[in-house]
């Protein structure tokens, strides 16, 4: 299959040209179409996999349309964020938001990616969270500091990425997760990637997810 074929719009697919991708990983091309159908997913997969394509992808062009579909070209007032996704660390978090920003390129600065991770001062990200985001890369621990500080709240959250979902539960965020989940609407899309599936994290795709596609890679 290629790109075309998935139902990517032509934004997008400019971009992959300019990155020479060619042809979709298989995590791509088995998840992509499902996710833009509004489908839950859970998949497992590694680094290298392609992963991030897989769903920042499908995550980019639904946050497109909205906004087109949108009366207002103004974000919505308070701090709110569309498309969020949990990553363990803050590495993770930086390669991510850099992947979703290349991928956006061709549109335009419409979709606002703002990324936040603890160990380093929270000043700067209080700033670049104000007016809202559309997608947020973060970091559990942080991202709950900053809805302390009501620098962010999550209540508009249509799409949920949990990414290295075994990795997150490993490093201890079980408390911050379930924190986070709670104050999300229920009704939203959830992706979960994950190299292992340990109980703890069967246990959370188990609670989370409705209907899923399942991957594994
Ligand atoms: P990831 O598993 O998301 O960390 O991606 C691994 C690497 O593969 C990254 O450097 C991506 O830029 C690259 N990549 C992802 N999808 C494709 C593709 N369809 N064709 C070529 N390279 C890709």
């Amino acid at each position: 299959s290629n790109f075309t074929d998935l139902g990517l719009i032509p934004p997008l697919l400019a971009r992959l040209a300019e990155l020479k991708y060619t042809t979709p990983t298989p995590i791509q091309a088995q998840a992509i179409g499902s996710v833009l159908a509004g489908r839950d997913l859970i998949a497992g997969a590694n680094t290298g996999s392609g992963k991030t394509a897989a769903f920042a992808l499908p995550l980019l062009q639904q946050l497109s349309k909205q906004l087109q579909a949108s009366t207002s070209t103004k974000r919505e007032k308070g701090n709110f964020v569309s498309g969020l996704v949990l990553v363990p660390t803050r590495e993770l978090a930086t390669q991510v938001a850099d992947s979703i920003k290349s991928y956006a390129a061709h549109f335009n600065g419409t979709i606002k990616t703002t990324v936040v991770f603890g160990g380093v001062s929270v000043n700067k990200q209080m700033q670049n969270l104000r007016g809202g985001s559309d997608i947020v890369v973060a970091t559990p621990g942080r991202l709950l500091d900053l809805i302390a500080s009501n620098a962010i709240k999550l209540d508009k959250v249509c799409t949920l990425v949990l990414d290295e979902a075994d990795r997150m539960l490993g490093l201890g965020f079980a408390d911050e997760l379930s924190k986070l989940l709670a104050l999300m609407p229920s009704e939203k899309q959830t992706m979960l990637f994950s190299a292992t599936f340990p109980e703890q994290v069967t246990a959370l795709t188990d609670k989370l997810l409705i209907d899923p596609v399942e991957i594994q890679v």
